[in-house]
């Protein structure tokens, strides 16, 4: 076995105290250890002689011990330790270490030392305080060059890992590297124990930048196989050509309310010429909130529909689908399909197909609302709000599906997830818009020929990653094909980003917002305006419209106090508003008791809606023109663009208020940027440069090392990674020549997430 699989527990030096915070930081080999890097250096490379010149630079100075003498200051309960030096020339130095008595006794008269440390004048000596030292007959470690700084957690100290880690690499001579040495070599990178060396111990700045770009390339190079592996797989596969027909879409468009803006026109159009082809489609839609996504998919869905092929929308959670089962029965209603929706708590079908007659009845009504006429019945609460809501759908018109996929005028029988299936599979269906429920593997399809996944950042990280496997598995039986895919993202991705993480992906961008949009206003409010802004809210709640308030909290393990914070402001609120009713919404509801809140706000029972960060995206509530958000300094600009683009749906000015305590500039210039812009794919930019990709992705979600997230935007590199990456594919395209790789491949594979 080689060294570095050695489990760290084996390691005598390393004792049960130290093992057990190592294990908590995810570290149990000694290979483990070798990749703890970084996550920045003190520059202590200048050795040099005490001179005036120096002061207040880092330096390291070299000097013997001439005296030391421990003063404790008893009232502050302190002590210093005081270390007179001089160095060659004879020039004093004192050096002074608070509370660290202890190292007095490893510094007796007449040591040699090296020291680091910022250089000041006390007094009449040259001072450094609490310096970086150590013996000068050891090796430079802690001073005299560069000198990793880890990020530290209690009980381990950088200077512990660093005499660890010095010792780890002298055991290793060698380290296998899964990057061919021919290419090591073109690419002038080091080998991986080279590139260890000088990431935990660079000699100087210059080896360091290579050590980085070292590690940035391994992993973009194993991303970039992995997703051109993908490509080349699903490119193999073969789908249904679907025929552009032009009148088709003209016909469609023109009654749209609206014409389509240039940007949906050219990713319909790329869609479109993708469906003709019989290699399936993978595309992603990337595009702003409101940049008007759903009559893209709509108009991709239409080539499939129309040629008797079936269409499955999947939407991150049942608001969302149920949003969209809305959308498109009412872009569709001129057409003769079914469209079923498929959750976990709804099975609704929308019959246009054999209710001709009452669609024309129902042209001549002025419904704003579900324009359907066959509704499921097995969630009562819901079958009893659309009855009564839909002025139009009188009680007897309620209508379930029989088995065989034909429509049964019986309203007791309630539609089942199993006799729903029945019409998917017996093509009774043709369009079903569900949550991820609708490609579980129970579900079969007559023809399924395209699958839309909407804001497929939402999905979680898990399901994202078997979402296309499972669509590819979706073969229709007697054909092979596979369905062409279109994913859609819930928000702008800076292109870069998209090219590094989506490669195997065709992208189309829309970035350009439909010209009928009022810009929403945009301000930062200060703790002193508070009020002004509530007088302001109470004046457009009195005008009819709502109001949105959502605190932040983002990560995971917070729900809790996220959930606290929300119900205290949800308080606190009731207490400033009390002629007003106030909606609560947070991460703790149950995907029903969400529903019902959102659907409350939908219909204005409430006027002013609390929220945690779990406000769905995608939801449209055109009557909301506030968007207020608390502590907006702790969130991405993305997250906050996203927040905002909640409102401003309807014809009525909108405004986003954006709370802040935070009194620093970088903060505040951060925010500025939101009321400058309402350019999501600018703000994402942005984002990406103050704060990273990981700000943008999830660096949790996303499984890659700091080094890499940081080269996500390195253009120049992700190019090359992706030009060698095919290099090697192309003859070797299973890497049967490249067992090392293979095996990092599969590793990777598992650890890292990519579409
Ligand atoms: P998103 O890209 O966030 O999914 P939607 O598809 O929900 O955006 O569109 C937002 C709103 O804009 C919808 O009400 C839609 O009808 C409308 N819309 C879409 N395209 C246009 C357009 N070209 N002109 C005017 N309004 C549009
Ligand atoms: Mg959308």
């Amino acid at each position: 076995m080689p060294f570095s699989d050695t489990l760290l527990k084996n390691i005598p030096k390393i004792t049960p105290k130290y093992l057990k915070i190592l294990e908590k930081l995810g570290l149990f080999t000694v290979q483990d250890f070798l990749f703890y890097l970084p996550f920045r250096y003190d520059d202590f490379s200048q050795t040099v002689a005490l001179s005036n010149e120096y002061l207040n630079s880092v330096v390291t100075i070299s000097a013997v011990v001439t005296k030391t003498k421990l003063n404790r200051i008893f009232r502050r309960r302190m002590t210093i330790a005081e270390v007179y030096l001089k160095d060659e020339n004879q020039t004093a130095l004192k050096a002074a270490w608070f509370n660290q008595p202890f190292i007095l006794e490893s510094m007796p008269i007449g040591t040699q030392v090296r020291l680091s440390g910022k250089l000041e004048l006390k007094g009449k000596y040259f001072t450094l305080t609490n310096p970086a030292w150590e013996r000068a007959s050891r090796e430079k470690t802690n001073t005299g060059q560069l000198v990793p700084v880890y990020s530290e957690t209690p009980g381990i100290t950088s200077k512990w890992i660093r005499w660890q880690m010095k010792t780890f690499l002298e055991k290793n001579s060698h380290l296998e590297d899964y990057v061919p040495e021919d290419l090591r070599k073109k690419l002038h990178l080091y080998s991986l124990i080279s590139a260890l060396r000088q990431i935990h111990f660079p000699e100087n700045q210059e080896k360091l930048l290579i050590a980085q770009k070292t590690f940035a390339f391994r992993e973009m190079f194993l991303m970039q196989l992995k997703t051109l592996q993908m490509k080349n797989i699903w490119e193999a596969q073969s789908a249904i050509s679907l025929p552009f027909d032009e009148s088709l879409i003209k016909n469609f468009t023109e009654k749209l309310p609206f014409k389509l803006t240039g940007a949906q026109k050219k990713a319909s159009f790329e869609i479109l010429k993708d469906l003709e082809k019989s290699a399936p489609m993978n595309r992603l839609l990337n595009g702003d909130v409101g940049a008007g996504k759903t009559v893209v998919a709509a108009i991709s869905a239409l080539s499939a529909l129309s040629q008797n092929q079936q269409v499955a929308i999947l939407a991150p959670t049942e608001v969302l689908a149920l949003q969209h089962f809305q959308s498109f029965s009412k872009l569709f209603e001129n057409y003769d399909f079914n469209i079923a929706l498929l959750t976990s708590s709804y099975k609704l079908i929308n019959s246009c197909h054999s209710e001709r007659s009452i669609f024309e009845e129902r042209k001549n009504t002025q419904s704003k609302n579900l324009p359907t006429v066959i509704h499921m019945l097995s969630d009562k609460s819901l079958t009893s709000r659309l009855s009564t809501a839909d002025p139009c759908l009188p009680a007897g018109r309620l209508r379930t599906t029989s088995p065989a996929g034909g429509f049964a005028q019986d309203d007791k029988k309630k539609i089942t997830r199993i006799s729903l299936l029945e019409s998917i599979k017996s093509g009774g269906v043709s369009l079903i818009i569900g949550t991820h429920a609708i490609i579980q593997k129970d579900v079969a399809f007559r023809n399924l020929a395209l699958v839309v996944i909407d804001e497929q950042h939402r999905f979680g990280v898990a399901q994202r990653s078997v979402l296309q496997q499972e669509t590819m598995e979706l073969k229709d039986g007697e054909k092979k094909t596979i369905p062409h895919l279109l994913t859609m993202t819930a928000t702008p991705i800076p292109r870069t980003l998209a090219i590094a993480f989506f490669g195997s992906l065709d992208l189309s961008i829309l970035d350009e917002m439909p010209k009928n949009r009022k810009p929403i206003k945009t301000r930062i409010v200060l703790p002193a305006q508070r009020d002004q802004v509530y007088a302001f809210m109470r004046r457009e709640i009195d005008a009819d419209r709502q109001v949105f308030v959502i605190l932040p909290f983002v990560e995971e393990s917070k729900v809790l106090t996220e959930v606290k914070a929300a119900a205290e402001e949800h308080k606190k609120l009731s207490l400033v508003f009390p002629e007003y009713s106030l909606g609560l919404l947070h991460g703790r509801l149950k995907s029903k008791e969400k529903e019902t809140v959102m659907q409350d706000f939908k219909d204005r029972k409430n006027q002013i809606l609390v929220s945690t960060s779990v406000v769905e995206v995608g939801i449209d509530i055109p009557n909301a023109t506030i968007m207020l958000i608390e502590n907006s300094d702790r969130f991405g600009l993305s997250q906050l663009h996203q927040f905002r683009g909640r409102v401003g749906r309807g014809e009525h000015q909108s405004y986003c208020f954006l709370f802040t305590d935070s009194t620093t500039q970088t903060s505040l210039e951060r925010l500025r940027a939101l009321e400058k812009s309402n350019d999501g794919f600018a703000l994402s930019e942005i984002d990406l440069k103050l704060r990273g990709p990981g700000q943008l992705l999830g660096k949790a979600q996303s499984g890659l090392s700091d080094i890499a997230m940081e080269n996500l935007n390195n253009l120049k590199l992700i190019k090359i990674a992706r030009a060698e990456a095919q290099n090697i594919l192309k003859t070797d395209s299973k890497l049967k020549k490249h067992p090392l790789l293979a095996k990092a491949l599969e590793k990777f594979a598992k650890d890292v997430h990519l579409e």
